[in-house]
């Protein structure tokens, strides 16, 4: 048979009609919404992946990265993928077979971090805290002496039940014990405090889509001097060619060498994160913070002032970019979630994991960590829970 007598098969009709985006404010766990100046920014014209324009916008997104990061790291750049790719990256490129790696779960990303570790062939420990509870230095130096992992999984922000952990003495504490830790930020880069350098953590990675309000695709990711180390004496090679941390190094121009074509970046979203780093910049990180944390201030006093409770008693560790506030007896927090969106084209989300039907998790990152934003949430879940309690939908 010749292609010539192959039948077509119709495209879908669906297809053929106009695309439908409606407008919605995502006060969910992320993605965020993305200001027109980002949004405009990803509609520019498509470059070469090593164009001397793009391999610009690259160097721009780097040093804005160490801005955010606060960082010196010279190994800073962002991967072509979402925030589990900066969480693949990290581990394929630290973990070896056979090593033992402890993850510290109080929530699904730790346990997150465990199952690709495990896919990794590494001895995985587990360390655990209840929902709500964060790691002390007493519960992780325990977790170090008895399993001595080579390298720890730590979520800045577990956004599963709107943890924020105290950071502070766990680089120095993990060198002690020749661990590489490895902090996950997708949720709070840019929302709360960090001093990368400072804090002396060898890996970091974050998500474009949240706090930066930038499309989801792009990971933004560091390596400290031990990280660097712990991958260049390596026995066996990295098990991913995408995420090889020396091609992509290379590709970014971290290293000596002219940049070599590892993959093509996607390109326009490169765009987009240079611009959000751009307002980060230009708004300034101490302006970022307390931003977020003014709004989550009054989300907490909107909240206690209707009758109901915040999931993490301890105000010192919640996370102001994703808030957990308990579900009351009886109440159905489906029906209240599907209220605010139907009424308003509000994004609120339930919990993830352990958090899953205990709380609703309301967004306060970027773009939407505005005053009138929480207003707006607060009122509409108000109206929400009334109206489900009353028997509405
Ligand atoms: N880590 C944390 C703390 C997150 O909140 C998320 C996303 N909710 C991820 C990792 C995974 O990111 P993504 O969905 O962008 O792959």
């Amino acid at each position: 048979r010749t292609m010539a007598t192959y039948s077509i098969t119709p495209p879908s009709q669906e297809l053929l009609k106009p695309i439908h985006v409606p407008p919605k404010t995502l006060m969910g766990p992320g993605p965020s919404n993305a200001s027109d100046r980002v949004l405009k920014a990803s509609a520019l014209p498509i470059l070469g992946h090593l164009h001397p324009e793009f391999c610009k916008v690259m160097d721009d997104i780097k040093a804005g990265l160490q801005y955010a990061f606060q960082t010196k790291n010279p190994v800073t750049f962002a991967i072509s993928g979402t925030g589990h790719a900066g969480m693949e990256a990290a581990l394929m490129n630290i973990i070896e077979r056979g090593e033992v790696f402890m993850s510290a779960v109080k929530g699904l990303w730790g346990e997150r971090a465990a199952d690709l570790a495990d896919r990794l062939g590494a001895d995985v420990r587990r360390i655990s805290k209840p929902l709500g509870e964060v790691f002390s230095l007493d519960d992780i130096e325990k977790g170090l002496k008895e399993h001595k992992p080579s390298a720890l999984y730590l979520c800045h922000s577990e956004s599963s039940s709107g943890i924020l952990q105290p950071l502070e003495g766990m680089g120095p504490l993990c060198k002690k014990y020749n661990c590489i830790l490895i902090v996950d930020t997708v949720a709070s880069l840019g929302g709360v405090p960090f001093f990368l350098d400072e804090l002396d953590i060898d890996l970091v990675y974050s998500g474009s889509q949240k706090v930066l309000s930038a499309p989801p695709g792009t990971a933004p990711i560091t390596f400290g001097p031990r990280a660097i180390e712990k991958i260049k004496n390596r026995k066996t090679r990295v098990p991913s060619f995408y995420f090889d941390f020396e091609g992509l190094a290379n590709y970014w121009g971290c290293d000596e060498g002219p940049r070599r074509y590892h993959h093509t970046a996607p390109i326009n979203s490169m765009y987009a994160l240079r611009e959000s780093l751009a307002f980060l910049a230009e708004e300034g990180l101490e302006k970022f913070w307390a931003r977020h944390k003014e709004c989550a201030e009054l989300l907490y006093k909107g909240v206690e002032d209707m009758g109901l409770k915040m999931l993490v008693p301890n105000k010192d560790c919640r996370l102001p970019c994703v808030n957990t506030v308990c579900v009351p007896e009886g109440v159905d927090w489906k029906a209240v979630t599907v209220y605010v969106m139907s009424k308003y084209s509000i994004e609120i989300s339930g919990g993830l994991g352990a958090s899953a039907g205990k709380v609703w998790r309301i967004g306060l990152m970027g773009e939407n960590a505005t005053k009138e934003n929480v207003e707006r949430v607060l009122k509409a879940l108000k109206e929400g829970i009334e109206s489900v309690k009353a028997g509405g939908k």
